[in-house]
């Protein structure tokens, strides 16, 4: 070949391969304008796809403020019965913050097992039933609360278990309210009786006191039947004392209240108290700091609750102690009061001033078995008791608009409040 026809032979190869590009250059065009046709449906998709996150979102958002704002406590675990979410009641129902809750096996949590031990087949089908159950909880405060809680099986649409749902609700004043209405029912049935049975008993007894006086004329000053009469009266009074204590529980009028200083009337208790616990070695001291202490009150029904409260204190003494008595002022939302109420204090728009009466005794304390019974009539651990004297003492304070709170641990002692509103002038 020449080199004239080698030159041919190149330039022929090169319009070939410059058709070749071309031919490239206008599918490449083409693509180019296909895909640029198809942005107007990427960009309607995209919209799409950002409607349809927004919209997930919104969903979420709102699974999440039900989940928070439910008043009942609401956790979810996993299958291990590990805690997955806690929300925000659940937090205000426990006093255990999210934290500390996330990850923590539930029963572990709320020391009960809130869920069966083995979380296997047999188990779930029980959750999914609605495992019940009730108990005491003590927050980290060391307040006391009754939970509720209950269970449900979380499955997905392919109906496989995905999680377990725990509702909690605190029941503690419902139960206070049943033990309440409890109590008041037995109270009218027993105040029933007793009124009866203190009426029947009344009037033989006033037959033998008349007898007793009759009896007495006719007899001797110094024989030994006078001695046997002096016995038996001495005893007609007592049952008497008894009898009055009855009639005066169960008696269904209101009591008649006046202005009056509740210290005057505890000072002139405790110079009696004084007087008396001196023989059984019992030191009186007495402190009282309320500033302002006018109280709205009946005088006689006071005395009588002090001198119940005061026979109880010294019948828990009896190697001797210290019998203290003092005052303060609070306020209704006054910290302490609430724990002491454990936190259900029902408060009115303005939180009330109180006095608070306190008769503390180093004696030997109570059991939670008679603490939860003290106040129910005819209640009582010893042999000569009547079971009345809390119970009176109860009584009174409702009458006063104020509460009776007891504090006593066991060998150590007692401590009773009596809180009432300060007198506020009309
Ligand atoms: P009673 O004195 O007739 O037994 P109360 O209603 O006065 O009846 O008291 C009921 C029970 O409460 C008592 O039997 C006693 O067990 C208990 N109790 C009351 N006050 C005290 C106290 N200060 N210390 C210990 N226990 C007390
Ligand atoms: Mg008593």
């Amino acid at each position: 070949m020449t080199q004239e026809e080698q030159i041919v032979e190149l330039q022929k190869e090169l319009y070939k391969e410059k058709d070749q590009i071309r031919f490239f250059m206008k599918q490449q065009q083409e693509w180019s304008q296909f895909i640029e046709s198809l942005n107007p449906t990427i960009e309607v998709l995209h919209k799409k796809m950002k409607t349809l996150q927004n919209d997930l979102h919104l969903k979420n958002q709102e699974l999440t403020n039900v989940l928070q704002s439910l008043s009942n406590g609401l956790i979810v675990t996993d299958l291990l019965g590990k805690v997955v979410t806690f929300n925000r009641a659940a937090v205000a129902i426990t006093g255990i913050d999210i934290e500390s809750a996330i990850g923590k096996p539930i029963s572990e949590l709320l020391k009960n097992p809130v869920l069966p031990e083995v979380l296997d087949e047999e188990a779930f089908e029980k959750i999914n039933q609605d495992y019940h159950q009730q108990f005491v909880f003590s927050k980290a405060d060391r307040s006391e609360i009754i939970i509720d809680s209950s269970t449900t099986l979380m499955k997905s649409d392919e109906n496989e278990e995905q999680g377990i749902i725990i509702n909690l609700i605190d029941i503690t004043q419902l139960k206070r309210l049943e033990e309440e209405a409890e109590r008041k029912n037995r109270l009218t049935a027993m105040g029933e009786i007793s009124m009866q049975v203190a009426h029947e008993i009344r009037n033989p007894l006033g037959s033998i006191e008349l007898f007793l006086s009759m009896m007495k004329m006719d007899t001797d000053e110094d024989s030994s039947e006078m001695d046997l009469i002096q016995h038996i009266t001495s005893a007609t009074r007592s049952m008497n004392h008894i009898i009055s204590n009855l009639l005066e529980y169960t008696k269904p009028r209101p009591a008649v209240l006046e202005k009056l200083d509740p210290h005057s009337l505890l000072s002139e208790f405790a110079d009696f108290a004084r007087f008396s616990a001196l023989q059984q070695n019992i030191d009186v001291t007495v402190e009282l700091n309320a500033e302002r202490s006018e109280i709205r009150g009946n005088k006689e029904l006071l005395k009588q609750v002090l001198h119940n409260l005061f026979v109880n204190a010294c019948q828990a003494m009896p190697e001797g102690g210290t019998l203290h008595l003092s005052t303060e002022n609070r306020l209704e939302d006054d910290p302490m009061i609430l724990e002491r109420f454990n936190n259900n204090f029902i408060l009115k728009d303005q939180p009330q001033e109180l006095i608070e009466i306190n008769i503390i005794d180093t004696g030997k304390g109570m059991t939670n078995e008679v603490k939860k019974r003290l106040f129910d009539p005819f209640f009582t651990t010893r042999e000569q008791g009547t079971g009345l004297g809390l119970s009176i003492a109860h009584k009174t304070m409702a009458s006063h608009g104020g509460t009776i709170l007891i504090d006593s641990a066991l060998n150590r002692g007692t401590k009773i409040s009596l809180l009432f509103p300060l007198f506020i002038a009309e």
